[in-house]
């Protein structure tokens, strides 16, 4: 009973509208499901956290919803309270375990796959983040595309079409998912968590206006650790050489927030070049008074360059370069790049100080 309560309690809002900033996608949906016209397999790809997973789930409840609304779900049938518990027997959704998608799981929806479904009209299989499918994974799933069950309907949620085999892409209708515009997001932030204004903004901008992450971080944590990031790139210089590879350091030690901090230190740099073109622009502005002080002396070319670093960094790390390595080098060249630091001797007493000397 308190069960039931719950559920009606954390009722669902699938219909398009309630998927935030993606527009263009839950149009498309709704035609086909106008039309009653659902391709057996669809591929949503697009960034973390922007909707995908929740649409998938959508469409899976609408297709099998009692009573829908248009065409979309209700929410409050027993069908579509068994989607929402998770425990409708015609939803399959698959799910990482620990880094990917193995073999056992697909077999498993295989298995499934040959009865008829127990409920619905419909079956849904939803397997998220398909691009950690291994390749056995990845093959087995082909072979379901291949023949797929009559009222199955499959939907992969991946970042991009290039992550997936492309006969796995080419039998998917593929429908793109956009980051949400910042300004709806900071909108959600203000409603939803009670952020002011700067602070939505900031983490808006942070999380690339991916809308789930923002809503799941702590923002009062992330804050403190954003305002850490920044005082200390803000602080950066050649004079102290250890405080250098100290925040390189504590950087690649929290593998979990490495590509976040770069990103942070990214929109940096960009508020640095903005206090010269359209201060108006800057987005760290509780930060105002520091970016200006970081703007005088340095032309536009010597921060597009550090811009410049900071990409090269997270691109070497995404290959799988050595973490602190790379930070070590963006570092450098975010502080050699310095106008305060130009003196030969500071240079050479650096680089012999570096781990890249080879000490
Ligand atoms: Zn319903």
């Amino acid at each position: 009973m308190s069960g039931g309560l719950k559920i009606r309690q954390i009722q669902m809002r699938l219909e398009p509208q309630s998927v935030i900033g993606q527009e263009r996608p839950v149009r498309r949906l709704t035609k086909m499901l106008e039309k009653r016209s659902i391709p057996h397999a669809l591929l949503f790809t697009g960034a973390d956290g922007i909707g995908k997973q929740k649409t998938a789930k959508g469409l899976g409840m609408a297709l099998n919803c009692l009573s829908p609304v248009g065409v979309w779900a209700c929410g409050k049938c027993p069908s579509c309270q068994k989607v929402i518990s998770g425990c409708h027997p015609d939803m399959i959704t698959v799910k990482l375990e620990g880094s990917f998608i193995k073999i056992d799981q697909v077999r498993e929806v295989s298995r499934q796959l040959r009865f008829a479904p127990l409920e619905g009209n419909w079956r849904i299989v939803i397997i998220n983040d398909a691009q950690a499918m291994t390749l056995e994974a990845s093959n087995a799933i082909l072979k379901i595309l291949e023949e797929p069950p009559k009222g199955t309907v499959i939907i992969l949620t991946a970042g991009q079409t290039t992550d997936l085999l492309s006969t796995i892409v080419s039998r998917c209708q593929k429908i793109a998912f956009r980051p949400i515009p910042y300004e709806k997001v900071t909108k959600v932030l203000m409603e939803q968590k009670g952020l002011d204004r700067q602070m939505a903004t900031t983490l808006a901008v942070a999380v690339k206006g991916s809308l789930g992450k923002a809503l799941s971080v702590d923002a009062e944590k992330w804050s403190v650790w954003r305002t850490n990031i920044l005082e200390q790139i803000a602080s950066l210089s050649i004079k102290s050489v250890q405080p250098i590879f100290f925040f390189a350091d504590v950087l690649a030690r929290d593998k979990d927030k490495l590509v976040d901090a770069l990103d942070l230190i990214l929109t940096w740099f960009r508020d640095v070049i903005m206090s010269k073109i359209s201060p108006e622009r800057i987005i760290n502005k509780d930060f105002m008074t520091k970016i200006e002080h970081a703007s005088q002396g340095e032309t536009i070319n010597e921060l597009l360059e550090k811009v410049w670093s900071v990409y090269a960094a997270q691109t070497a790390i995404s290959r799988n370069s050595n973490p602190r390595l790379v930070l070590e080098v963006m570092m450098m060249r975010l502080c050699l790049g310095c106008q305060a630091v130009t003196s030969q001797k500071v240079r050479g007493n650096f680089l012999k100080r570096s781990p890249l000397a080879g000490n």
